[in-house]
């Protein structure tokens, strides 16, 4: 049909020849029948292309040169959640969104301008990422008449790699962030890789610095520990909590723990370890400090134990002597034998009162006391005990140091330590007491092992003699530990200061080294409080007689009985009983006649301050002495550390007893219960 048409146009080109305008329109034709003939070419092979288009699943594009979309293919729908109708035709704009589309018109333009970009892209509606590859549509003139490509989904890769990423991240932070060295060494004995908490542990700046250091040299305390670690890698494979000592970059020793794991290749050769390295240092001291304390704990209840029964004998023996002693006339052959005994039990006395310090089973009478004042006054007595070729200093703080205490435990612990200090110095030397304020804060208890934060008195003992070794520091301060000849030392010293110083919350820190000289330091937790000046007189006190009626509540059978007949032979009338509840009935009884109780703090039934509290409800003005020599679980501590409670410890003597019972009913002493 179109060919015919064409002939007859043919046929009429001699007679149109002449004139130049229907040459022209002939040229045109000419051109319209070959640009037809071309389109209908192009058009049969767009058909084929686009059958085959349709059934691929990445995305197929034209786009004009004015940015509307002439073709896509079947993938589009899927890939923005558009028909292809809708948007033939159209701008392809709506399609990226705000975000992607100045990045899409880049490359589009670009496209336009010759390239041929590769690029990623994300469809606003679907939030699918595609990846493009995009070229300029050349005509043959060279004109671009719109740009082509294909767009691939890589959503689900992208989305692969960015959970690879985090994960990574989280990993890396793990490493980066924690507080337990994360190391990686090589077989060759270096550093691969180490996280910041590993240059901390070690005090290295920079992770070069460290990964250049030898481990076997550089790290390693001693070559043998390297040696046995290295051993159980090879047999095992891993380590678990393997302890070692090693070095910090200053020298010094740090105690870690390794966990780690050998790494190998196909081969299975080892190419490296793995693993993490603990920081046990503090941990390992407070360890230390702990077995010591559970230890002394131990043998401080067993100690305490038998010194507390040893008292009630002991009690008996020295009342009934006491007796006998005021009964007997002062030139009678007996009294040197009794005489000799009382000073054996005065003897037997002071060492229960070391037992019972040590087991911190002794009653306390907390007050202010000004530590300052107490070296002070106590400088006089103790110069008399040091030597002449021992040169004494005494530094007291410059401001006043406050502790609750009971001074004559903080004088005993001085004089403890002082006469240790001077008997390690038998060829002379210095030795020098010092008072100072330590702020005990958390790089201390760190440093030292010990400790609760706050205020603290240190009360240091130092001496130039003949020091120790660590065998002997590990067991000083167990009771009857000595190094000393028989009959030099009792090994109760430092038992008894150790005992003090726990009972006072208090802490007690030696250093020492063979040769090199002694320091004990002992931490007293301060107050803010100021301290009264009592004027104690110390005058001989003349035993007075009395006439008043006492009750006495006692379990011991034999302390009663001494008691009452101490009592009674001062002119006492004495009432007995033999637990708190009797305590309380009797009192009922004899309510009109009792001047005052003598009550012991532990009975059975009901205690002495129950008892008492009771009584006081009958009568609240009444009299009371408290005894005990031993604080019981069970015992309310505020009972005898209350300022004021007339408490008097056992074992007491007969004397004591009755200057304490006319203090107290004559009112010398203002005593409450
Ligand atoms: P004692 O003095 O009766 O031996 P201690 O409990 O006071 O008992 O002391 C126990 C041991 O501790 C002493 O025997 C001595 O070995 C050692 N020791 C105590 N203080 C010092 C010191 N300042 N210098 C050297 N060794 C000391
Ligand atoms: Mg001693």
């Amino acid at each position: 049909m179109t060919k015919t048409t064409n002939i007859d146009d043919i046929g009429k080109r001699e007679e149109l020849e002449e004139s130049l305008e229907l040459r022209q329109r002939l040229a045109e034709l000419g051109t319209s029948f070959t640009t037809q003939r071309q389109a209908a070419a192009e058009a049969e092979e767009f058909h084929k292309y686009k059958a085959l288009f349709d059934n691929i699943t990445d995305l197929a594009y034209i786009f004009d040169t004015k940015g509307n979309i002439l073709y896509v293919n079947k993938a589009f729908e899927k890939l923005t959640g558009h028909s292809v109708d809708e948007f033939t035709g159209k701008p392809f704009a709506p399609l990226y969104g705000a975000s992607n589309l100045e990045k899409a018109n880049s490359f589009y333009t670009a496209t336009l301008n010759g390239a041929c970009p590769q690029f990623e892209l994300t469809f606003c509606d679907t939030g699918l990422i595609c990846e493009y590859k995009s070229q300029p549509i050349i005509d043959k003139k060279g004109v671009v008449v719109g740009a082509m490509g294909i767009a691939r989904d890589i959503t689900e890769q992208r989305q692969t790699e960015q959970a690879l990423r985090d994960s990574e991240d989280r990993y890396r932070s793990l490493f980066l962030e924690s507080r337990d060295v994360v190391f990686i060494s090589s077989p060759a004995g270096r550093f691969e890789e180490v996280n910041p908490a590993g240059l901390e542990l070690f005090g290295y700046d920079t992770k070069e610095e460290f990964i250049a250091i030898d481990i076997d040299k550089d790290l390693y305390d001693a070559p043998e520990t390297r040696a046995a670690f290295m051993r159980e890698m090879d047999r095992y494979g891993f380590v678990k909590d393997f302890e070692v000592y090693l070095k910090h970059s200053s020298g010094e020793r740090i105690i870690v723990s390794i966990t780690a794991n050998t790494v190998h290749d196909h081969n299975g050769r080892v190419i490296a370890y793995r693993g993490i390295l603990r920081d046990m240092t503090g941990y390992k001291q407070l360890e230390q400090q702990l077995i010591q304390a559970q230890k002394m704990e131990a043998v401080g209840k067993l100690t305490g134990g038998i010194a507390h029964d040893f008292n009630n004998i002991l009690t008996t023996v020295m009342g009934y002597a006491g007796l006998m002693q005021m009964k007997i006339e002062k030139d009678d052959p007996l009294m040197s034998n009794l005489e000799h005994i009382l000073s054996a039990t005065e003897r037997a006395k002071k060492l229960t009162q070391g037992l019972l310090a040590f087991s911190r089973k002794q009653i306390m009478e907390l007050k202010p006391v000004n530590l300052n004042s107490l070296v002070t006054e106590f400088e006089d007595l103790l110069s008399k005990v040091i030597p002449e070729d021992i040169e004494f200093k005494v530094q007291l703080s410059e401001g006043s140091l406050v502790a609750l205490a009971e001074s004559v435990q903080i004088e005993q612990v001085l004089m403890n330590l002082i006469t240790n200090a001077k008997d390690a110095m038998p060829g002379g030397g210095v030795l020098s007491v010092c008072i100072e304020d330590i702020d005990v804060d958390k790089g201390f208890i760190k440093r030292k092992g010990f400790g609760t934060v706050g205020g603290y008195a240190c009360l240091s003992v130092s001496d130039t003699g003949e020091g120790m070794d660590k065998a002997i520091i590990d067991k000083i301060f167990e009771p009857f530990f000595t190094t000393k000849d028989v009959g030099k030392g009792t090994g109760l010293g430092l038992a008894i200061v150790y005992g003090i110083v726990k009972q006072h919350n208090g802490y007690i820190d030696v250093k020492s080294a063979p040769g090199r000289g002694t320091t004990f330091k002992v931490y007293l937790p301060t107050v803010d409080m100021v301290v009264e000046e009592s004027e104690d007189s110390h005058e001989e006190v003349v035993l007075k007689r009395g006439s008043e009626t006492v009750l006495i509540a006692e379990d011991n059978d034999e302390l009663r009985a001494l008691t009452r007949e101490s009592l009674e032979g001062c002119g006492y009338t004495v009432i007995e009983a033999e637990d708190g509840l009797q305590a309380i009935e009797r009192f009922k009884e004899y309510k009109d006649s009792i001047s005052l109780l003598i009550f012991d703090v532990i009975m059975p039934r009901l205690n002495g301050k129950e008892s008492f509290d009771e009584i006081k409800k009958i009568a609240p003005g009444v009299k009371v002495i408290f005894t005990s020599g031993y604080t019981e679980d069970i015992l309310d501590k505020k009972l005898v550390r209350e300022e004021g409670v007339n408490f008097i410890s056992k074992p007491v003597s007969p004397r004591e007893l009755l200057i304490r019972i006319r203090e107290t009913l004559d009112g010398k002493l203002a005593m409450n219960g």
